[in-house]
């Protein structure tokens, strides 16, 4: 690593939800920043004005902030290379763009959307695609095409125009990336872009090239989109004099659906059930996002991490600091990675069983409050000692927990018709009796208790307890059933049976 200061950024554009993609490059970023001592800023891409849209930025800084990737720099930290904002940064482009006519790097254009738009029309009534470039540029309306007097004529008479990048000709520009290695391409194949628009803004491009250059970027850490402009954007540091301290690429491998082909698409999420955004996106077309459905964020962030990194064994389970510890540039993946629901789940999973059952019991009371159940933090931490390990999730919790907090409403009918007997009301009305004369208080003693009495009377244990769970949990399943009976108490028992007797006689009339 040379002597420069370590500086990233996470540099999104407010278009929209921020996909689960853009986390894990601002992930990246992260880690490879803190493991350099470096700085991680966070600049917002917000030029192109007919893309914006409220709320985005809102989201995507409320997103980090829930992940925990906390910037040194950004639009509400400050920093000494601000704005962090592109739109108040205006002021500063144009001036760069100036600077690239001046040197014959770049040209005024002023062909109209419309000449645009017919060309494209014309060239692909024909069976051919229009590109702005240097095998045409001469013949369309430019400053390069003009004379300088009618193009100064034509500025003065305010007529709009864009500035556009004169791409070299016939030249192979040979770039570097941290992932791929060394990446070529001939410059006939890049079209001229446009770098400044004519409402006085510049494009994605001119900003992104100038304000790395300025903020003193040293590593440019995104996704695989952005490799098709690497080409311009190598040009564009060349032609500004700006190559010996041009930040080293490097561009992470797509998300990939969890089957076929293609990258991972909001619409994989609604067809699959799974969020593809890290939090709830409120605007417009709604989506879900993992916080709502319940992930824990350092879960999220461990699941991301593997998207496309090989820490090179077979360990999974990464705190932050030890992704930060190992992470590097050089074990990240070219190929695309493929994004599995299911692991995602069993990530939480593994999160959740390594928590303390205070822990948990913490974060299940809101939701048994919710649900209008007052119950104390140790009886909670008891029930989720017993249940834990059948869950992903904590809201899970309550399905796997509910009958520790309120009678069965309805008993499956599944199980009713295979173990609800002819002879069953009969013993569970003298088991009541049995049960009305012992202590609740101890599990053990409990059984020991029951199982004199099944012998006594020669009654079968599964027999009786396959009934009484029915009365009790309302179906076959949940952990061990003495266990359940003396924490719920035995009032609540009895009260349970007996209205299993009632109800479970009626269905089978
Ligand atoms: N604004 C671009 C985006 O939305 C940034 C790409 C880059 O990091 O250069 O992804």
């Amino acid at each position: 690593m040379s002597e420069r200061k370590v500086r990233v950024r996470f540099a999104p554009s407010p278009t929209g939800p921020l996909h689960m993609g853009g986390v894990r490059t601002a992930l990246f970023n992260y880690l490879f920043a803190k493991k350099y001592n470096g700085d991680f800023i966070l600049r917002i891409e917000d030029t192109d004005q007919t893309r914006y849209v409220p709320g985005a930025e809102e989201y995507i800084i409320e997103s980090l902030q829930w992940c925990k990737l906390q910037f040194d720099e950004g639009v509400s930290e400050g920093g000494k290379y601000g704005p962090y904002r592109q739109s108040e940064r205006k002021a500063i482009y144009k001036q760069y763009a100036d600077q690239l006519i001046a040197s014959d790097n770049a040209y005024f254009a002023f062909d109209t959307p419309q000449e645009l738009d017919d060309l494209r029309a014309k060239y692909e009534a024909e069976k051919k695609t229009f590109t702005y470039d240097s095998s045409i540029r001469k013949s369309l309306k430019n400053s390069l095409a003009f004379s300088k007097d009618e193009t100064e004529k034509r500025l003065a008479s305010g007529e709009h125009y864009v500035i556009r990048f004169k791409m070299p000709e016939n030249s192979v520009i040979i770039m570097q990336d941290i992932i791929r290695g060394e990446v070529k391409v001939t410059s006939s194949t890049v079209d001229d872009k446009v770098l400044f628009k004519s409402d006085g803004m510049p494009t994605y491009h001119l900003a992104n090239i100038v304000d790395d250059h300025l903020m003193e970027i040293s590593h440019v850490i995104r996704g695989e989109e952005w490799l098709p402009s690497l080409p311009l954007h190598v040009s564009l540091y060349r032609a500004f004099g700006w190559e010996n301290t041009m930040p080293q690429f490097a561009h992470l491998p797509l998300l990939l659906k969890p089957t076929g082909n293609g990258k991972l698409s909001k619409r994989d999420g609604d067809k699959l059930g799974f969020p593809v955004f890290p939090i709830y996106w409120p605007y417009g077309e709604t989506a879900r996002g993992y916080r709502e459905d319940g992930y824990f964020n350092d879960a999220f962030i461990n699941m991301l991490a593997l998207l496309g990194w090989n820490p090179g064994t077979e360990q999974e389970i990464f705190t932050l600091e030890e992704m930060i510890k190992l992470f590097s540039l050089e074990r990240v993946n070219k190929s695309g990675a493929r994004f599995d629901p299911e692991k995602a789940k069993w990530f939480n999973n593994q999160y959740l069983q390594k928590k303390t059952n205070e822990e948990l019991a913490d974060l299940y009371l809101p939701y048994l409050q919710g649900k209008g159940i007052n119950a104390g933090k140790m009886m909670v931490a008891e029930v989720v000692a017993l249940v834990k390990e059948r869950v992903n999730f904590v809201h899970e919790l309550w399905e796997q927990s509910f009958f520790f907090f309120q009678a069965p409403e309805s008993y499956d009918e599944n199980v009713v018709k295979k173990k609800w007997k002819e002879e069953t009301p009969e013993i569970l009305k003298n088991i009541l009796k049995f049960l009305s004369g012992i202590s609740f208080e101890n599990r053990n003693e409990m059984e020991e208790e029951l199982k004199k009495y099944l012998e006594t009377n020669q009654i079968g244990f599964g027999q009786v307890m396959n009934a009484l769970r029915l009365t009790i949990v309302g179906s076959g399943m949940g952990p061990d059933l003495l266990t359940i009976m003396s924490m719920i108490g035995r009032d609540e028992t009895i009260k349970r049976v007996e209205k299993g007797l009632e109800t479970i006689k009626l269905h089978q009339v």
